[in-house]
């Protein structure tokens, strides 16, 4: 803007002004307000963010993201030629400096100073614990899409056992087998492969490789009699195609679909209720079974949970850690199981760690295990090395 201003005169500078307030005035963003603040600052009030500061910096970026894109188009001025400029942006959040407006001015300007010292156009959070969210989470998106290419994951089991110790299923639980981090836990990326839309190409991967190990098993004495469970994100129940994935992936992969088993959560379930359920009873015809996953921490609502094809509630971890020291969550438990029996499902408890638990687990009414206790997640290999063992 300055080299405009100096070079062409004010009147050039005006035009350029006018021009990136009118490309504001379309972002396309929700809720927003923007003022200019003097010179060639801009202010951008941005509304309806998430209430959980982490979704609110993920929604931030990609927000300031757009706005870099838009101001970083040619803008064509008055005088007939293409002028291309940078953008420097500083974001404070209000919860920064909740009742001081003046103080969240202040911060944000700090910030895009600390912007454009950073080089042309970019964005600078005011919070230095933010910028570093917001990088290591860039770096690990980029590593996933690295991973999905050069094939790092790997798809462990674990195993679900009756009360007389027969195995009845399996749980596939993605791995990221980094090149120098060693083992990386599904909780430290699948959240970002949510956010990312990785989960889509990673959730086929997933899907393919747990019906590719059905296949392998079928002539396996134990493991080919059970069905393994994949963990669905609402992201692929929602997209368009999700309901055509699983089914060519069964036909690809030749898995018998009464095998395969989705798990799915309440809070998946909410988002759209009435497509979801179309979504199931199709695949359902198709033959595959569903389970509710992490059941109790949701807002299940009955009236609906009646009209899902579901086969199997699992309990929460949660109710199962505290089982002992917590009586309402023996209550809970009690009632979750009666509810299954209600509605025809088997119920199995996840996070089985003790004997302790087991037992009251039982004296709870429930029939269906999951946990150290049993078993760690391990990969096809160490399951079948272990499992004849047990029998
Ligand atoms: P989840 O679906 O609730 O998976 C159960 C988690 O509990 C697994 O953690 C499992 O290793 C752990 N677990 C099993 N037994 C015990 C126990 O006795 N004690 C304790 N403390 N934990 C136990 P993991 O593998 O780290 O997975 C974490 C979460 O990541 C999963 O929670 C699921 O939400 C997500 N996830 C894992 N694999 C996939 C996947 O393939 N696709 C998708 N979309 N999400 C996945
Ligand atoms: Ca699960
Ligand atoms: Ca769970």
């Amino acid at each position: 803007f300055r080299d405009l201003n100096d070079d062409q005169g004010h009147e050039v500078g005006d035009q350029l002004l006018r021009a990136v307030a009118a490309r504001l005035n379309q972002l396309p963003i929700e809720h927003f307000m923007q003022a200019r603040f003097g010179g060639d600052e801009f202010i951008l009030l941005l509304e309806g963010l998430s209430l959980f500061r982490d979704r609110a910096l993920l929604q931030m970026e990609q927000h300031v993201k757009t706005v870099l894109e838009v101001l970083g188009q040619p803008f064509i001025l008055d005088d007939g030629q293409a002028h291309t400029g940078t953008a420097s942006i500083g974001i404070a959040m209000f919860s920064d400096a909740p009742d001081e407006p003046r103080e969240l001015i202040k911060r944000s300007e700090l910030a895009m100073y600390a912007a454009k010292n950073a080089g042309r156009s970019g964005f600078s959070f005011f919070d230095p614990s933010m910028q570093a969210q917001v990088r290591l989470r860039a770096e690990l998106e980029a590593g996933m899409r690295r991973a999905l290419e050069q094939d790092e994951f790997r798809l462990w089991y674990q195993p679900q056992f009756d009360v007389d110790g027969h195995l009845i299923g399996l749980e596939a639980l993605v791995r990221w087998q980094h090149p120098d981090q060693g083992m990386i836990s599904p909780a430290d990326f699948i959240p970002v492969a949510e956010t990312s839309g990785l989960i889509l190409p990673l959730g086929r991967w997933i899907l393919r490789t747990a019906c590719e190990q059905l296949v392998e098993w079928r002539q396996h004495p134990i493991l080919g009699r059970v069905p393994i469970a994949v963990n669905i994100s609402a992201r692929q129940m929602q997209h368009e195609h999700f309901v055509e994935d699983v089914c060519s992936i069964l036909d690809q992969t030749g898995a018998n679909a009464a095998s395969l088993e989705l798990e799915l959560t309440e809070s998946l379930l909410v988002l759209d209720v009435e497509q979801t359920i179309r979504k199931m009873q199709r695949l359902r015809q198709r033959g595959v079974h569903f389970a509710l996953d992490d059941f109790g921490t949701g807002y299940s609502s009955m009236s609906y949970l009646k009209r899902l094809p579901l086969d199997k509630l699992k309990i929460d971890q949660s109710f199962v850690r505290d089982l002992m020291t917590d009586p309402n969550d023996a209550a809970i438990i009690r009632t979750i199981v009666a509810l299954g029996r209600s509605l025809d499902l088997s119920v199995v408890a996840e996070g089985v760690e003790t004997d302790e638990q087991r037992q009251a687990l039982i004296a709870s009414g429930c029939r269906g295990f999951q946990g150290y206790l049993f078993s760690r997640p391990g990969s096809a290999r160490e399951l079948e090395q272990s499992l004849p063992l047990q029998h």
